[in-house]
Protein backbone atom coordinates (compact mmCIF):
# COMPACT_ATOMS: atom_id res chain seq x y z
CA UNK A 1 0.00 0.00 0.00
CA UNK A 2 1.75 3.46 -1.10
CA UNK A 3 1.67 6.06 2.03
CA UNK A 4 -0.54 9.14 1.64
CA UNK A 5 1.16 12.39 0.20
CA UNK A 6 0.91 13.86 3.95
CA UNK A 7 2.53 11.16 5.74
CA UNK A 8 5.77 11.36 2.55
CA UNK A 9 5.63 15.51 3.52
CA UNK A 10 6.08 14.58 7.06
CA UNK A 11 8.85 12.05 6.20
CA UNK A 12 10.40 14.83 3.66
CA UNK A 13 10.31 17.44 6.77
CA UNK A 14 11.37 14.87 9.49
CA UNK A 15 14.53 14.05 7.68
CA UNK A 16 15.57 17.55 6.64
CA UNK A 17 15.14 16.85 2.28
CA UNK A 18 16.50 19.71 0.24
CA UNK A 19 15.47 18.47 -2.73
CA UNK A 20 12.91 15.74 -4.35
CA UNK A 21 13.12 14.14 -7.86
CA UNK A 22 10.60 13.13 -10.01
CA UNK A 23 11.94 10.75 -12.07
CA UNK A 24 10.90 9.00 -15.37
CA UNK A 25 12.16 7.02 -18.16
CA UNK A 26 12.66 7.92 -22.07
CA UNK A 27 11.80 5.58 -24.53
CA UNK A 28 15.54 4.48 -24.98
CA UNK A 29 15.38 3.88 -20.98
CA UNK A 30 17.41 6.82 -19.84
CA UNK A 31 15.95 7.87 -16.45
CA UNK A 32 14.82 11.60 -16.68
CA UNK A 33 14.20 13.80 -13.90
CA UNK A 34 12.81 16.97 -13.04
CA UNK A 35 14.19 18.15 -9.20
CA UNK A 36 11.94 20.21 -7.59
CA UNK A 37 12.88 22.03 -3.98
CA UNK A 38 10.75 22.32 -0.49
CA UNK A 39 8.39 24.68 -1.84
CA UNK A 40 7.24 22.68 -4.53
CA UNK A 41 6.79 19.58 -2.53
CA UNK A 42 3.14 19.38 -2.06
CA UNK A 43 2.59 20.42 -5.23
CA UNK A 44 4.82 17.75 -6.36
CA UNK A 45 3.13 15.02 -4.10
CA UNK A 46 -0.47 16.60 -5.79
CA UNK A 47 0.88 15.71 -9.28
CA UNK A 48 0.75 19.21 -10.20
CA UNK A 49 4.36 19.53 -11.53
CA UNK A 50 4.42 20.13 -15.52
CA UNK A 51 7.41 19.64 -17.48
CA UNK A 52 8.29 20.16 -21.68
CA UNK A 53 8.58 16.72 -23.01
CA UNK A 54 9.08 17.64 -26.08
CA UNK A 55 13.16 17.86 -25.41
CA UNK A 56 12.88 14.66 -24.17
CA UNK A 57 13.97 11.32 -26.15
CA UNK A 58 10.72 9.50 -28.57
CA UNK A 59 8.42 11.99 -26.41
CA UNK A 60 8.58 14.68 -28.66
CA UNK A 61 5.20 16.16 -30.34
CA UNK A 62 5.84 20.03 -30.08
CA UNK A 63 1.76 20.65 -30.46
CA UNK A 64 1.02 18.72 -26.94
CA UNK A 65 4.60 19.45 -25.31
CA UNK A 66 3.33 20.68 -21.62
CA UNK A 67 3.24 17.16 -19.87
CA UNK A 68 2.43 16.37 -16.27
CA UNK A 69 4.16 14.00 -14.03
CA UNK A 70 2.19 12.12 -11.51
CA UNK A 71 3.73 10.26 -8.77
CA UNK A 72 3.42 6.55 -7.55
CA UNK A 73 3.80 7.18 -4.29
CA UNK A 74 4.61 3.70 -3.40
CA UNK A 75 8.04 4.59 -4.79
CA UNK A 76 9.05 6.89 -2.67
CA UNK A 77 12.48 6.97 -1.29
CA UNK A 78 15.17 9.34 0.32
CA UNK A 79 18.35 8.51 -1.43
CA UNK A 80 21.59 7.40 1.03
CA UNK A 81 24.07 9.54 1.07
CA UNK A 82 26.79 8.77 -1.98
CA UNK A 83 29.87 11.21 -0.77
CA UNK A 84 30.56 13.70 1.68
CA UNK A 85 29.67 17.12 -0.46
CA UNK A 86 26.58 15.74 -1.23
CA UNK A 87 25.57 15.62 2.72
CA UNK A 88 26.54 18.60 2.74
CA UNK A 89 24.31 20.10 0.23
CA UNK A 90 21.50 18.62 1.46
CA UNK A 91 19.42 15.08 1.13
CA UNK A 92 17.70 14.22 -1.81
CA UNK A 93 14.47 11.95 -1.73
CA UNK A 94 12.56 10.48 -4.86
CA UNK A 95 9.35 9.39 -6.50
CA UNK A 96 8.75 7.40 -9.30
CA UNK A 97 5.80 9.05 -11.91
CA UNK A 98 3.61 8.31 -14.54
CA UNK A 99 3.46 10.63 -17.40
CA UNK A 100 0.02 12.70 -18.43
CA UNK A 101 -1.33 14.53 -20.81
CA UNK A 102 -2.56 18.00 -19.35
CA UNK A 103 -5.89 17.26 -20.02
CA UNK A 104 -5.61 13.91 -17.59
CA UNK A 105 -5.30 11.42 -19.74
CA UNK A 106 -1.64 9.03 -19.49
CA UNK A 107 0.48 9.91 -22.00
CA UNK A 108 0.90 6.86 -24.81
CA UNK A 109 4.08 7.07 -25.09
CA UNK A 110 5.54 6.68 -21.10
CA UNK A 111 7.32 3.20 -21.01
CA UNK A 112 6.09 2.70 -17.63
CA UNK A 113 2.68 3.21 -19.05
CA UNK A 114 3.57 0.43 -21.84
CA UNK A 115 4.31 -1.72 -19.39
CA UNK A 116 0.93 -0.82 -16.70
CA UNK A 117 -0.97 -1.81 -19.71
CA UNK A 118 0.12 -5.61 -20.29
CA UNK A 119 0.03 -6.07 -15.88
CA UNK A 120 -3.92 -4.81 -16.25
CA UNK A 121 -4.09 -7.29 -19.18
CA UNK A 122 -2.29 -9.80 -17.42
CA UNK A 123 -4.84 -8.89 -14.20
CA UNK A 124 -8.05 -9.36 -16.16
CA UNK A 125 -7.36 -13.09 -16.78
CA UNK A 126 -6.55 -13.14 -13.23
CA UNK A 127 -2.37 -13.36 -13.17
CA UNK A 128 -0.17 -11.32 -11.98
CA UNK A 129 3.87 -11.81 -12.96
CA UNK A 130 6.38 -11.66 -10.92
CA UNK A 131 10.32 -11.25 -12.39
CA UNK A 132 13.71 -11.51 -10.80
CA UNK A 133 16.52 -10.36 -12.08
CA UNK A 134 20.41 -11.22 -13.16
CA UNK A 135 22.14 -7.38 -13.64
CA UNK A 136 25.51 -7.90 -15.01
CA UNK A 137 28.16 -5.18 -15.95
CA UNK A 138 31.74 -4.42 -15.58
CA UNK A 139 34.11 -2.08 -13.82
CA UNK A 140 36.44 -0.47 -15.52
CA UNK A 141 39.18 2.07 -14.91
CA UNK A 142 39.14 5.55 -15.71
CA UNK A 143 42.12 7.59 -17.68
CA UNK A 144 43.54 9.87 -15.31
CA UNK A 145 41.80 12.98 -17.03
CA UNK A 146 38.17 10.98 -15.97
CA UNK A 147 37.37 9.32 -18.88
CA UNK A 148 36.42 5.34 -19.01
CA UNK A 149 38.27 2.49 -20.69
CA UNK A 150 37.98 -0.77 -21.44
CA UNK A 151 40.82 -1.44 -19.09
CA UNK A 152 39.22 -4.15 -16.26
CA UNK A 153 40.32 -3.13 -12.81
CA UNK A 154 40.84 -6.65 -11.92
CA UNK A 155 41.78 -9.67 -13.38
CA UNK A 156 39.45 -12.52 -11.70
CA UNK A 157 36.98 -14.51 -12.78
CA UNK A 158 34.06 -16.37 -11.37
CA UNK A 159 33.22 -16.46 -8.03
CA UNK A 160 36.99 -15.78 -7.12
CA UNK A 161 37.87 -14.21 -3.84
CA UNK A 162 39.27 -10.84 -2.56
CA UNK A 163 42.18 -9.77 -2.46
CA UNK A 164 42.20 -10.60 -6.26
CA UNK A 165 38.34 -9.72 -6.59
CA UNK A 166 39.31 -5.89 -5.75
CA UNK A 167 35.49 -5.21 -6.79
CA UNK A 168 34.32 -7.18 -3.27
CA UNK A 169 34.71 -4.01 -1.85
CA UNK A 170 33.00 -1.99 -3.74
CA UNK A 171 30.21 -4.93 -4.69
CA UNK A 172 29.47 -4.85 -0.89
CA UNK A 173 29.25 -0.55 -1.15
CA UNK A 174 26.62 -0.77 -3.80
CA UNK A 175 24.83 -3.64 -2.26
CA UNK A 176 25.01 -1.85 1.42
CA UNK A 177 23.50 1.31 -0.48
CA UNK A 178 20.80 -0.62 -2.15
CA UNK A 179 19.50 -2.43 1.12
CA UNK A 180 19.60 1.04 2.45
CA UNK A 181 16.90 1.87 -0.34
CA UNK A 182 14.82 -0.92 0.69
CA UNK A 183 16.34 -3.77 -1.88
CA UNK A 184 16.59 -7.23 -0.32
CA UNK A 185 20.20 -8.87 -1.97
CA UNK A 186 20.10 -12.28 -2.53
CA UNK A 187 23.76 -12.49 -3.96
CA UNK A 188 26.71 -11.01 -5.25
CA UNK A 189 29.51 -12.45 -6.96
CA UNK A 190 32.43 -11.67 -9.45
CA UNK A 191 31.60 -12.96 -12.87
CA UNK A 192 33.30 -14.86 -15.27
CA UNK A 193 35.22 -12.02 -16.82
CA UNK A 194 37.66 -9.85 -15.29
CA UNK A 195 35.91 -7.22 -14.06
CA UNK A 196 32.43 -8.36 -14.67
CA UNK A 197 29.99 -8.21 -11.33
CA UNK A 198 26.67 -9.64 -10.87
CA UNK A 199 24.21 -8.48 -8.24
CA UNK A 200 21.22 -10.06 -7.53
CA UNK A 201 17.81 -8.64 -5.77
CA UNK A 202 14.92 -10.17 -5.15
CA UNK A 203 11.83 -10.69 -7.25
CA UNK A 204 8.77 -8.63 -7.11
CA UNK A 205 5.96 -7.82 -9.09
CA UNK A 206 6.95 -6.78 -13.03
CA UNK A 207 6.24 -2.84 -12.20
CA UNK A 208 8.53 -2.80 -8.77
CA UNK A 209 10.97 -5.07 -10.66
CA UNK A 210 11.22 -2.57 -13.34
CA UNK A 211 11.13 0.27 -11.27
CA UNK A 212 14.28 -0.98 -9.32
CA UNK A 213 16.33 -1.95 -12.26
CA UNK A 214 16.60 1.97 -13.06
CA UNK A 215 17.30 2.47 -9.52
CA UNK A 216 20.09 -0.16 -9.36
CA UNK A 217 21.73 1.42 -12.46
CA UNK A 218 21.86 4.54 -10.79
CA UNK A 219 23.15 3.26 -7.74
CA UNK A 220 26.04 1.03 -9.25
CA UNK A 221 27.16 3.84 -11.35
CA UNK A 222 27.17 5.99 -8.56
CA UNK A 223 29.00 3.83 -6.09
CA UNK A 224 31.43 3.43 -8.35
CA UNK A 225 32.23 6.79 -9.65
CA UNK A 226 33.34 7.19 -6.00
CA UNK A 227 35.85 4.93 -6.32
CA UNK A 228 37.02 6.50 -9.36
CA UNK A 229 35.69 3.67 -11.67
CA UNK A 230 33.24 3.04 -14.62
CA UNK A 231 30.70 0.75 -14.34
CA UNK A 232 29.10 -0.18 -17.31
CA UNK A 233 26.22 -1.80 -18.77
CA UNK A 234 27.60 -2.41 -22.21
CA UNK A 235 26.33 -5.96 -23.89
CA UNK A 236 29.74 -6.41 -25.13
CA UNK A 237 32.61 -4.16 -23.97
CA UNK A 238 35.30 -6.57 -25.02
CA UNK A 239 35.53 -8.96 -27.70
CA UNK A 240 36.58 -12.71 -26.66
CA UNK A 241 35.21 -12.59 -23.10
CA UNK A 242 31.49 -13.32 -22.16
CA UNK A 243 29.21 -10.06 -21.80
CA UNK A 244 26.93 -8.77 -19.47
CA UNK A 245 23.21 -10.49 -19.66
CA UNK A 246 20.23 -9.57 -17.60
CA UNK A 247 18.59 -12.82 -17.48
CA UNK A 248 14.90 -11.99 -16.29
CA UNK A 249 13.30 -15.07 -14.18
CA UNK A 250 9.30 -14.71 -14.66
CA UNK A 251 6.22 -16.50 -13.06
CA UNK A 252 2.84 -15.89 -13.60
CA UNK A 253 0.80 -16.13 -10.11
CA UNK A 254 -3.00 -16.68 -9.64
CA UNK A 255 -5.00 -16.29 -6.75
CA UNK A 256 -1.88 -16.38 -4.51
CA UNK A 257 -0.29 -19.30 -6.09
CA UNK A 258 2.28 -19.99 -8.47
CA UNK A 259 0.70 -20.59 -12.19
CA UNK A 260 3.32 -22.59 -13.46
CA UNK A 261 3.29 -25.20 -10.84
CA UNK A 262 1.93 -28.48 -11.44
CA UNK A 263 3.42 -31.76 -10.37
CA UNK A 264 1.12 -33.49 -12.91
CA UNK A 265 2.17 -31.42 -15.79
CA UNK A 266 5.08 -32.74 -18.29
CA UNK A 267 8.32 -31.50 -16.02
CA UNK A 268 6.08 -30.28 -13.46
CA UNK A 269 4.96 -27.31 -15.14
CA UNK A 270 1.37 -26.15 -15.84
CA UNK A 271 -0.13 -26.19 -19.21
CA UNK A 272 -0.42 -21.96 -18.39
CA UNK A 273 3.58 -22.70 -17.99
CA UNK A 274 3.63 -24.55 -21.27
CA UNK A 275 1.77 -21.62 -23.33
CA UNK A 276 3.78 -18.81 -21.91
CA UNK A 277 6.99 -20.52 -23.11
CA UNK A 278 5.78 -20.98 -26.33
CA UNK A 279 4.81 -17.62 -26.48
CA UNK A 280 8.15 -16.01 -25.88
CA UNK A 281 9.84 -18.43 -28.26
CA UNK A 282 7.12 -17.26 -30.65
CA UNK A 283 7.73 -13.85 -30.35
CA UNK A 284 11.37 -14.08 -29.61
CA UNK A 285 12.70 -12.52 -32.84
CA UNK A 286 10.66 -9.41 -32.51
CA UNK A 287 10.86 -9.34 -28.39
CA UNK A 288 14.83 -8.89 -29.75
CA UNK A 289 14.72 -5.51 -30.16
CA UNK A 290 13.31 -4.84 -26.91
CA UNK A 291 15.22 -6.87 -25.11
CA UNK A 292 18.76 -6.38 -26.96
CA UNK A 293 18.43 -2.50 -28.04
CA UNK A 294 21.98 -1.91 -29.48
CA UNK A 295 23.93 -2.28 -32.06
CA UNK A 296 26.27 -3.95 -29.14
CA UNK A 297 24.02 -6.09 -27.97
CA UNK A 298 24.39 -8.74 -31.07
CA UNK A 299 27.83 -8.95 -30.06
CA UNK A 300 26.99 -10.63 -26.83
CA UNK A 301 24.29 -13.34 -28.70
CA UNK A 302 27.30 -15.38 -30.10
CA UNK A 303 28.01 -18.79 -29.16
CA UNK A 304 30.33 -19.43 -26.77
CA UNK A 305 29.90 -17.23 -23.68
CA UNK A 306 26.84 -18.34 -22.05
CA UNK A 307 24.72 -16.01 -24.38
CA UNK A 308 21.96 -17.66 -26.21
CA UNK A 309 22.00 -17.93 -29.76
CA UNK A 310 18.73 -20.46 -30.34
CA UNK A 311 15.81 -19.78 -29.94
CA UNK A 312 14.75 -22.78 -27.73
CA UNK A 313 14.03 -23.65 -24.19
CA UNK A 314 15.56 -26.30 -21.75
CA UNK A 315 14.98 -27.91 -18.67
CA UNK A 316 19.02 -28.52 -17.91
CA UNK A 317 21.34 -26.09 -20.31
CA UNK A 318 22.25 -23.18 -20.51
CA UNK A 319 22.83 -22.79 -24.04
CA UNK A 320 18.67 -22.64 -24.94
CA UNK A 321 16.92 -19.01 -24.91
CA UNK A 322 14.64 -20.11 -22.21
CA UNK A 323 15.88 -22.06 -18.95
CA UNK A 324 13.64 -23.96 -16.54
CA UNK A 325 15.15 -24.15 -13.19
CA UNK A 326 15.20 -26.76 -11.08
CA UNK A 327 13.02 -25.41 -8.03
CA UNK A 328 9.02 -25.69 -8.22
CA UNK A 329 6.66 -25.02 -6.33
CA UNK A 330 6.12 -21.14 -5.33
CA UNK A 331 9.88 -20.90 -7.29
CA UNK A 332 8.76 -22.26 -10.60
CA UNK A 333 9.46 -19.72 -13.27
CA UNK A 334 11.21 -19.52 -16.81
CA UNK A 335 14.50 -17.66 -16.84
CA UNK A 336 14.37 -15.74 -20.56
CA UNK A 337 18.64 -15.25 -20.72
CA UNK A 338 17.87 -13.36 -23.29
CA UNK A 339 17.54 -9.92 -22.59
CA UNK A 340 21.14 -7.42 -21.76
CA UNK A 341 20.69 -4.75 -18.95
CA UNK A 342 21.06 -1.66 -21.60
CA UNK A 343 16.95 -2.35 -21.85
CA UNK A 344 14.57 -0.21 -21.23
CA UNK A 345 13.44 -2.51 -18.33
CA UNK A 346 9.70 -1.30 -18.80
CA UNK A 347 9.19 -2.00 -22.55
CA UNK A 348 11.33 -5.02 -21.92
CA UNK A 349 9.02 -6.88 -19.04
CA UNK A 350 6.28 -5.13 -21.24
CA UNK A 351 6.80 -7.29 -23.99
CA UNK A 352 7.92 -10.43 -22.65
CA UNK A 353 4.54 -10.50 -20.97
CA UNK A 354 2.65 -9.75 -23.99
CA UNK A 355 4.15 -12.26 -25.58
CA UNK A 356 3.64 -14.96 -23.05
CA UNK A 357 -0.11 -14.04 -22.60
CA UNK A 358 -0.56 -14.47 -26.96
CA UNK A 359 0.66 -18.09 -25.73
CA UNK A 360 -1.64 -18.48 -23.31
CA UNK A 361 -3.94 -16.70 -25.25
CA UNK A 362 -4.13 -19.00 -27.83
CA UNK A 363 -3.10 -21.91 -26.01
CA UNK A 364 0.79 -22.10 -28.24
CA UNK A 365 2.23 -25.55 -27.62
CA UNK A 366 6.06 -25.16 -27.23
CA UNK A 367 8.42 -27.61 -29.62
CA UNK A 368 10.07 -30.27 -27.35
CA UNK A 369 12.45 -29.23 -24.63
CA UNK A 370 15.83 -29.63 -25.76
CA UNK A 371 18.26 -30.63 -22.93
CA UNK A 372 22.09 -31.21 -24.84
CA UNK A 373 24.04 -28.56 -25.67
CA UNK A 374 22.50 -27.04 -28.34
CA UNK A 375 25.66 -25.35 -29.92
CA UNK A 376 26.80 -28.63 -30.36
CA UNK A 377 24.01 -29.62 -33.24
CA UNK A 378 24.41 -29.80 -36.17
CA UNK A 379 22.36 -27.67 -38.72
CA UNK A 380 20.28 -30.36 -39.58
CA UNK A 381 19.63 -31.41 -36.45
CA UNK A 382 18.38 -27.25 -35.31
CA UNK A 383 16.04 -28.20 -38.16
CA UNK A 384 14.95 -31.91 -37.37
CA UNK A 385 14.04 -30.00 -33.54
CA UNK A 386 12.66 -26.62 -35.47
CA UNK A 387 15.64 -24.83 -33.74
CA UNK A 388 15.87 -20.73 -34.78
CA UNK A 389 18.23 -18.62 -34.60
CA UNK A 390 17.37 -15.36 -33.13
CA UNK A 391 18.35 -12.09 -34.76
CA UNK A 392 22.18 -11.54 -35.62
CA UNK A 393 22.06 -7.85 -36.08
CA UNK A 394 19.69 -4.95 -34.71
CA UNK A 395 18.54 -4.20 -38.06
CA UNK A 396 17.43 -7.74 -38.63
CA UNK A 397 15.51 -7.33 -35.12
CA UNK A 398 14.02 -4.43 -35.59
CA UNK A 399 12.37 -5.81 -38.86
CA UNK A 400 11.41 -8.71 -36.98
CA UNK A 401 9.83 -6.57 -34.52
CA UNK A 402 7.94 -4.42 -37.16
CA UNK A 403 6.32 -7.25 -38.56
CA UNK A 404 5.19 -8.32 -35.03
CA UNK A 405 1.62 -7.18 -34.30
CA UNK A 406 1.03 -8.45 -31.18
CA UNK A 407 4.18 -6.48 -29.97
CA UNK A 408 3.84 -3.95 -31.70
CA UNK A 409 0.23 -3.63 -30.51
CA UNK A 410 1.42 -3.90 -26.95
CA UNK A 411 3.77 -0.88 -27.42
CA UNK A 412 1.58 1.04 -29.09
CA UNK A 413 1.75 3.25 -31.88
CA UNK A 414 3.55 5.99 -30.41
CA UNK A 415 6.42 4.05 -28.77
CA UNK A 416 6.69 1.67 -31.92
CA UNK A 417 7.39 4.41 -34.26
CA UNK A 418 9.60 6.19 -32.55
CA UNK A 419 12.04 3.14 -31.14
CA UNK A 420 11.89 2.31 -35.10
CA UNK A 421 13.02 5.49 -35.86
CA UNK A 422 15.71 6.01 -33.32
CA UNK A 423 17.18 2.67 -33.72
CA UNK A 424 17.20 2.82 -37.16
CA UNK A 425 19.22 6.24 -37.28
CA UNK A 426 21.40 3.79 -34.78
CA UNK A 427 22.03 1.18 -37.32
CA UNK A 428 23.06 3.73 -39.83
CA UNK A 429 25.15 5.43 -38.31
CA UNK A 430 27.10 2.34 -37.35
CA UNK A 431 27.21 1.00 -41.07
CA UNK A 432 28.00 3.73 -42.66
CA UNK A 433 31.26 3.88 -40.15
CA UNK A 434 34.22 1.97 -41.51
CA UNK A 435 35.93 0.03 -38.78
CA UNK A 436 39.32 -0.11 -37.91
CA UNK A 437 38.76 -4.76 -37.85
CA UNK A 438 37.92 -3.85 -41.70
CA UNK A 439 40.97 -2.00 -42.24
CA UNK A 440 42.81 -4.66 -40.13
CA UNK A 441 41.34 -7.26 -42.22
CA UNK A 442 41.82 -5.79 -46.01
CA UNK A 443 43.40 -2.74 -46.52
CA UNK A 444 46.59 -4.20 -46.81
CA UNK A 445 45.52 -7.58 -48.68
CA UNK A 446 43.27 -5.92 -51.46
N1 LIG B 1 27.32 -13.48 -18.92
C1 LIG B 1 26.40 -14.44 -19.48
C2 LIG B 1 25.46 -13.74 -20.48
O1 LIG B 1 25.89 -13.01 -21.24
C3 LIG B 1 25.60 -15.14 -18.41
C4 LIG B 1 26.40 -15.91 -17.42
C5 LIG B 1 25.51 -16.55 -16.36
O2 LIG B 1 24.90 -17.59 -16.62
O3 LIG B 1 25.36 -15.92 -15.29
O4 LIG B 1 24.28 -13.96 -20.51
MG1 LIG C 1 25.46 -14.24 -14.23
MG1 LIG D 1 20.98 -16.79 -14.78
Amino acid sequence: PAPSPDSILKQLQDSEVKFLRLQFTDILGTTKNVEVPKSQFAKALAGDVTFDGSAVEGFTRVEESDMLLRPDLSTFLIYPQFSREEGERGRVARLICDVYLPDGTPFEGDPRGVLKRQIERAERLGYQMYVGTEPEFFLFERTPDGRGSTVTHDKAGYFDLAPIDKGERIRREIANKLVEMGFEIEASHHEVAPGQHEIDFRYAPALETADRIATFKFVVKRVALEYGLLASFLPKPMAGVQGSGMHCHLSLFKDGKNAFDDPAGEYGLSSAAHHFIAGLLDHAEGMAAITNPLVNSYKRLVPGFEAPVNIAWSTSNRSALIRIPAKRGNSTRAEVRMPDPSCNPYLALAVMLAAGLDGIGQKMEPPPAIQRNIFKMTVREKRHHRVKELPTTLREAVNELQKDEVLAGALGEHVLDHFVEAKNAEWNDYSSTVHQWELDRYLDLI
